[in-house]
Formats: structure tokens, C-alpha cells, sequence
């Protein structure tokens, strides 16, 4: 049995055990693909993004003055810090991620304004500065939880303190077709409510709110973390953690293998193995995969 696993971990299960078992034997087993690196630089300038329009705004107690001309500086700054950054983690997806350099510039320069917009209009209606720029940007922002009591070790993408005193998590998505999302929605909730148990621990705050922020097209999505939805979710991270104990679950069946097709481990688990010789190499110091693969060919 693992002694942590992760909110994605336990979010797997949910969407399909066999998912779960997957990851649990091959963390790694799947290359990167483009889809998913361009998603992780996303991640990081939106994440950069918020934090310094934080920094800037707080600056003084009051409404940016010179926020046009400091908007444009915080895009450039933030997108030179992250493609310099994937120059050395991402060299052989460089091109692909100077490709979405434009599009993000775009959308960072929409997400600028539209928080501009808001935050000028609930000054207006008398909301205090502090409390106002502490809904539209995040406190803190990926944010590690380690649970000994929980067994759970994640990161949150972003966290908002909000005035009545309770936080509100935000988990950022970069699907770029609605019906991957809608498939995924269960499965992300599932993720978003093992932060708030995780956030509620660590800050001693309710979070009873989470939402998912669609990078894409700027929208956002909002859940209502119940009590039951905590019950469930502690479930399944037991049900997780023991997943290799009762062998390699079966593949959905029924209407619930649409799942299948939205689904990035599918190669493997149908046995399309792609892995290089050395990733196989690697891999077989766990004798379990082994043991799972005959069963499964
Ligand atoms: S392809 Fe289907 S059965 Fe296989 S892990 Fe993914 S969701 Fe589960």
C-alpha cells in the first residue's frame, strides 16, 4: 500500500479504477506529448500571471493608476520567464510552445482586462481594496499540501481567501473541447474537493467553494464541496491507495466506456505499448508490472 498518494491519483480513480492501476505501475509510463506540455506551460503563465498582477496591485492601497502600461509589461515579463524556462525543460517542444506564445499573449491581455473590469466595479459598490483584489487574484499559488493524517501529497494550482473568511480552491484546465471537460467533470471535482480537505487542515479554513478555471476560452466552472463529497472522496483515496492489492481492474464496459475514448492512458491499456526499450528496462525493477502485464496481453 502507498503511504501518499496524490489528488490526481485519487481523481483517476474515480474516473476509471483501471486508470488508477495504470498510474500507480507506470507513473511514467506514457511520453509527454505535445497536448501535455503546452498544458504545463499554461499552468506556469497563468499561475506567474496572477502573482504578479497580485504583487502590482497591492502595491499601494489603491487602484493602479498606470495599469495599461503595467499590464503590457507584466504579459512580456511573464511569457520571456516561461519560455525560458521551457527552453531548458522542453527543448524538443520549443517550437510548438513559441507557437502558443501569440494565442496566450491574447488571452493573458483578456484575463487583464476582464479583472480590471471587475475590480473597479465592486470598489464602486463599496467593497474594501484589500478584500476586493483578494477575490479576483489568488493568495497563494501552487500551493504543496503534505497530510500525514490524510496520506495525501499534492499541489494546487491556486488558492483565494475570500472576506468571509474561507478559501476557495482553483484548479486550472487547459482542454480545448468542451466535451473532454464534461467527460472529466467528475473526475475533477474529485481532485478539487481533496484540495479543500487538504487546504482546510493546513489554513484551519472552511472551503466549502472550488472551482476550475478554463485557460482556453477564460470561463470558469463552480462546485459546491459538501460534507458527503468529503465522506466520498476519503473512500476513495483508500480505494486508491489499495489499488494493486486485487489485481488490474477490468476495462469499462457499457456506457461508461465513452470514458475510453477521452482517456491518456488508453494506448496502454489497450496494449499498445510505446513505451522505448529503456523505459521497459526501467520499468520491470517493479516485478508487479510484470506480473500484471502477462495477465493482460
Ligand atoms: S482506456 Fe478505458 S478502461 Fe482503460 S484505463 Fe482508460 S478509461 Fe480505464
Amino acid at each position: 500500500m502507498k503511504e501518499f498518494v496524490s489528488p490526481t491519483l485519487i481523481a483517476s480513480y474515480k474516473y476509471c479504477p483501471r486508470l488508477c492501476y495504470l498510474n500507480t505501475v507506470f507513473p511514467h509510463g506514457d511520453k509527454k506529448s505535445t497536448g501535455t506540455v503546452l498544458g504545463i506551460f499554461e499552468h506556469e503563465v497563468f499561475g506567474k500571471h496572477a502573482e504578479l498582477t497580485r504583487i502590482d496591485w497591492l502595491k499601494e492601497n489603491q487602484i493602479p493608476k498606470d495599469e495599461v502600461f503595467q499590464k503590457e509589461q507584466r504579459i512580456e515579463k511573464v511569457l520571456e520567464y516561461a519560455e525560458n524556462i521551457a527552453k531548458e525543460v522542453y527543448p524538443e517542444f520549443i517550437g510548438d510552445i513559441h507557437n502558443t506564445v501569440e494565442n496566450l499573449q491574447f488571452r493573458l491581455g483578456c484575463i487583464s482586462d476582464m479583472r480590471f473590469q471587475f475590480l473597479s466595479q465592486i470598489l464602486e459598490e463599496g467593497m474594501p481594496y484589500e478584500d476586493a483584489v483578494n477575490i479576483i487574484l489568488p493568495w497563494r499559488v501552487e500551493q504543496w499540501f503534505k497530510s500525514d493524517k490524510l496520506g495525501i501529497r499534492g499541489r494546487a494550482d491556486a488558492i483565494y481567501r475570500m472576506p468571509d473568511s474561507t478559501l476557495l480552491i482553483e484548479d486550472i484546465k487547459s482542454h480545448n473541447k468542451r466535451l473532454d471537460a464534461f467527460i472529466h467533470k467528475e473526475e475533477i471535482k474529485t481532485q478539487l474537493t481533496a484540495y479543500a480537505v487538504l487546504a482546510e487542515e493546513m489554513f484551519n479554513m472552511p472551503t466549502p467553494v472550488a472551482r476550475i478555471f478554463y485557460s482556453q476560452d477564460l470561463s470558469t466552472e463552480h462546485f459546491h464541496i459538501s460534507d458527503e463529497d468529503k465522506e466520498e472522496l476519503i473512500q476513495i483515496k483508500n480505494e486508491a491507495k489499495n489499488v494493486l492489492e486485487n489485481g488490474l481492474p477490468p476495462k469499462l464496459s457499457g456506457k461508461e466506456s465513452i470514458k475510453c475514448k477521452f482517456c491518456y492512458k488508453r494506448n496502454l491499456c489497450f496494449g499498445f505499448d510505446r513505451r522505448t526499450d529503456d523505459e521497459v528496462l526501467d520499468q520491470t525493477k517493479e516485478p508487479k508490472q510484470e506480473q500484471w502485464k502477462s495477465q493482460w496481453r
